[in-house]
């Protein structure tokens, strides 16, 4: 199925993080001299990632598809291309895609030196379903 095949440059995510499928490209990969990360990632239609938490913003800018975006005690937002979502440290958040649409976003990781992620618990399909 077309569906589970990897887009060109693409491998698969941490799928304990994830529900559904999704794809990642890493850009720029930190080190001692750059303390950012940028990777591209892909959703299938449905797919998300867990709960989590960033120690430093994460800048997410859409790439294509409609998308969703949640951050804790808000309801979801939908994020279409071009949007761009500067998420702060700590904020406990998901993102993914919508049910009928593949989704894209280039993911900015800043002061990599202090974590990239800390990852919590899946997103329900109740949580994901709440959409309005
Ligand atoms: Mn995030």
């Amino acid at each position: 199925m077309e569906k589970n095949t990897a887009p060109e440059g693409f491998g698969p995510v941490l799928a304990q993080y994830f529900t559904g499928t999704a794809w990642l490209k890493m850009l720029v990969v930190p080190d001692e001299n750059t303390n950012c990360g940028i990777g591209e990632v892909i959703f299938e239609p449905g797919a998300r990632n867990n709960w989590h938490t960033h120690p430093s913003n994460q800048i997410l800018i859409v790439t294509q598809g409609l998308g969703y975006y949640q951050e804790e005690g808000s309801p979801i937002r939908e994020i279409r291309v071009g949007d761009v979502v500067n998420v702060l440290p700590r904020i406990k958040h998901w993102h993914g895609a919508s049910p009928d649409s593949k989704f894209g976003h280039y993911a900015i990781g800043i002061n990599t030196e202090k974590g990239v992620v800390d990852w919590l618990e899946p997103v329900t399909d109740e949580q994901y379903n709440s959409f309005k």
